[in-house]
């Protein structure tokens, strides 16, 4: 099954392409065919809609359901730590009618976007021993007072996320600052105490108004290089302590937060919240990070969150989420969400649409939570490219250069080559630029998203056109010279994320002539009518050459086509659906001494020529372990070798000609493995086609 994702905008085009789930889909001219239609449609859902409210909707690009119970207080607001490093960089940010602004000026349009909350991250110290930045937006305490002063300026309160590392701290590392290492859990303590009521000073006495701050970023089992959790709980009091210290001393009103992340473990969040009641941490909002492409559903987000909600009386609220509006890299420094990652299965569609339904459906999670669901915050919406790199374009490795240059300068990218002192293995490979420069509220330019009012929209609602977002068609397959049926129903859906199916009727002529055509890959356009007028969608048609092996995938429940040979019981054919390659079963192996085997089928071929392939993956064979594929005809093999490099990495091993002199031969098709022990991995989907059915693929390609 296929989802083809509608879109009209996204960042830094006007108009592209729509890469998902590895297919193209071009939106010609920006505008979808049906806009007659959806005209119709829109106006219709939308005043049905209006009835119901007592909120006046607002016209607006995107189509955004009013928030039903989100409260005036309600926390919205935006992570823009990276900000001063962008603005050094010579980075630019606009208001909606294109005017350049000022420091000032960008944080006004936050809050008038509807954000009354800004988050900055603290590093201890951010420098290696000659003053060069670790980058990340040189998040020290001088850039927070900034960021912090503008914010409080333009109205909004600002939340401190302290890190207690001296670079990024999350779930895969919690490392102490370097002043800090060596110190025994009291020390630490004591240090962590110090540093936090010295820092919130300074912050209040620049006249910042810091409404919450956090103890530690994405402490999941471990902080400040602490695992235990009597040590993280005593590390957590400290800083509770200083920040109830400091606000009693200033009369200034914050709140203790903890922050966690992947609400999608069962059992996660009720385990930690569990052990910061058993070790009487003073806290008063339990946080959660939120990024759909790994954090499971806003239903489980509502769920893990009203627990710790209910059981321990805290407030809770998702204090970092994002979504992606393009799959194109802004800077030339990859992002999370790309192309091939993290970009399938995807509960919204890539565009300024999808990121206006994630971020509604996060705040409608939390929402949902009731009085205790205080809020949602975006992470980076400002992190964009220090100057657009285009792949593929003249200039391009010229700006890649050059962006890195600015990365390393201003510290605008995620990491400098500097953060090797501290962190050798990730930051001080991989250091570059955004990884989210597609996951802004604005564009590659500078230029808002109409997403940016998400907050401002929750509240009331849009009246922006409901329009076609995605239709979604099953693909088909099919042998060569098999009689073909399409799907007889797509389901449409629409931008208020709900869908409707449709029958469909579908271009006989176009799926004649791909039958006629024979191998090969086709697109065949169907028609679905929507309120009587005609929508097109399409179908994924493979042909493939007819394939003379017998369950050749392993699906069929007889398997006595297959004669498997070996002395251990390392190999066999079994339901691993983590292995296959399709379906559920695969020729599996595995063994925890060495092992060899033979699996082959043989079949009654007529003269011609023949190919035959097949595909592995697996791993921990060793670096003299056999895999061979081999055909054998008339007492003469042929064969290929192959070979396992990781799990779900297939590797392909094609005989591409098998001779047959004459009608009736016996023909043995198979695959002869010798591996060390521990080796594992599976066999899937073979082949063997007749080549003058191949060869009309070529042609037809
Ligand atoms: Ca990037």
């Amino acid at each position: 099954m296929k989802r083809r994702w509608k879109s009209k905008r996204a960042a830094g085009a006007a108009c592209l392409a729509v890469l998902l789930a590895g297919q193209m889909l071009l939106v010609s001219g920006c505008t979808a065919g049906m806009a007659e239609t959806e005209d119709e449609m829109g106006t219709e859902t939308v005043n049905a809609r209006e009835d119901e409210q007592t909120v006046t909707s607002v016209d607006a690009e995107i189509y955004v359901e009013r928030v039903e119970g989100i409260t005036d207080d309600f926390i919205c607001g935006a992570d823009v730590s990276s900000y001063v490093a962008e603005r050094d960089s010579g980075v630019k940010y606009y208001d909606f009618a294109g005017n350049e602004l000022n420091e000032q000026g960008f944080f006004d349009l936050l809050a008038a976007s509807g954000m009354n909350y800004v988050r900055v991250r603290i590093w201890n110290n951010p420098y290696d021993a000659s003053g060069n930045s670790f980058g990340g937006g040189n998040n020290d305490l001088n850039t927070a007072v900034s960021i912090g002063q503008w914010a409080t300026k333009a109205g909004m309160k600002v939340f401190v996320d302290f890190h207690y590392s001296d670079f990024w701290a999350d779930p895969a590392k919690q490392q102490e600052p370097r002043a800090w290492s060596g110190l025994t859990a009291d020390e630490k303590a004591e240090a962590l105490e110090t540093y936090t009521k010295e820092s919130l000073t300074t912050l209040l006495d620049a006249g910042v108004d810091v409404g919450m701050v956090q103890v530690g970023n994405e402490t999941n089992g471990e902080f400040c290089g602490e695992s235990d959790w009597a040590s993280i709980c005593k590390l957590f009091s400290a800083g509770s302590r200083a920040i109830r210290s400091v606000s009693e001393e200033k009369g200034h009103e914050m709140q203790v937060v903890l922050h966690f992340a992947n609400p999608e473990t069962a059992g996660r969040y009720s385990g930690y919240a569990a052990k910061l009641d058993t070790y009487g941490v003073d806290y008063d909002v339990f946080a959660s990070s939120y990024y759909p492409f790994w954090h499971g559903t806003t239903e489980n987000l509502t769920s893990v969150l009203r627990q710790v909600a209910d059981t321990y009386g805290k407030k809770v609220m998702v204090a970092e989420t994002s979504w992606a509006t393009t799959l194109t890299d802004g800077d030339g420094s990859a992002n999370t969400v790309r192309k091939g990652k993290n970009d399938t299965n995807l509960a919204y569609p890539i565009s300024v649409q999808g990121q206006a339904l994630e971020l509604r459906d996060v705040v409608q999670a939390v929402v949902d939570i009731g009085d205790a669901g205080i809020g949602v915050l975006y992470w980076e919406p400002a992190w964009i490219p220090t100057q657009v790199y285009e792949e593929g374009a003249d200039n391009a490795e010229e700006i890649l250069e050059q962006n890195q240059a600015i990365w390393e300068k201003y510290g605008s990218g995620w990491a400098t080559s500097y953060a090797k002192e501290y962190d050798p293995e990730d930051a001080g490979k991989w250091y570059g630029g955004s990884a989210v420069d597609n996951q802004g509220l604005f564009d590659f330019t500078g230029h808002p998203l109409d997403t940016l009012r998400i907050f401002q929209y929750v509240r009331t609602g849009t009246t922006a056109k409901v329009e076609v977002m995605s239709t979604e068609v099953e693909d088909v397959t099919a042998e060569l010279g098999a009689e073909v049926t399409l799907p007889e129903t797509a389901v449409v859906t629409y931008t208020d994320n709900s869908s409707e199916t449709f029958a469909v009727t579908w271009d006989a002529e176009a799926l004649a002539e791909a039958l006629t055509n024979g191998q090969g890959s086709y697109e065949i356009s169907g028609t679905v009518p929507l309120d009587g007028e005609i929508y097109e969608v399409f179908c994924s048609l493979t042909i493939k050459p007819v394939n003379l092996l017998a369950n050749a995938d392993f699906e069929e429940s007889d398997t006595s086509m297959w004669t498997i040979a070996s002395d251990t019981s390392c190999v066999g054919i079994r339901k691993e659906t983590t292995n296959t390659r399709s379906g559920s079963y695969c020729l599996h192996f595995w063994d925890d001494k060495a092992f060899s085997y033979t699996a082959e089928q043989t079949v009654t071929l007529d003269a011609g020529t023949y190919r035959a392939g097949t595909y592995l993956q697996g791993g921990d064979a060793g670096d003299d372990a056999v895999f061979q594929f081999y055909a054998v005809v008339d007492g003469e093999t042929k064969s290929v070798d192959t070979g396992v490099s990781s799990w779900q990495n297939w590797s392909e091993a094609i005989i591409d000609e098998i001779v047959v002199e004459e009608d009736d031969t016996p023909v043995t098709i198979g695959v002869y493995v010798d591996a060390n022990a521990g080796a594992w991995g599976a066999w899937d989907d073979f082949y063997l086609y007749h080549n003058s059915e191949v060869e009309q693929e070529i042609d037809s390609w």
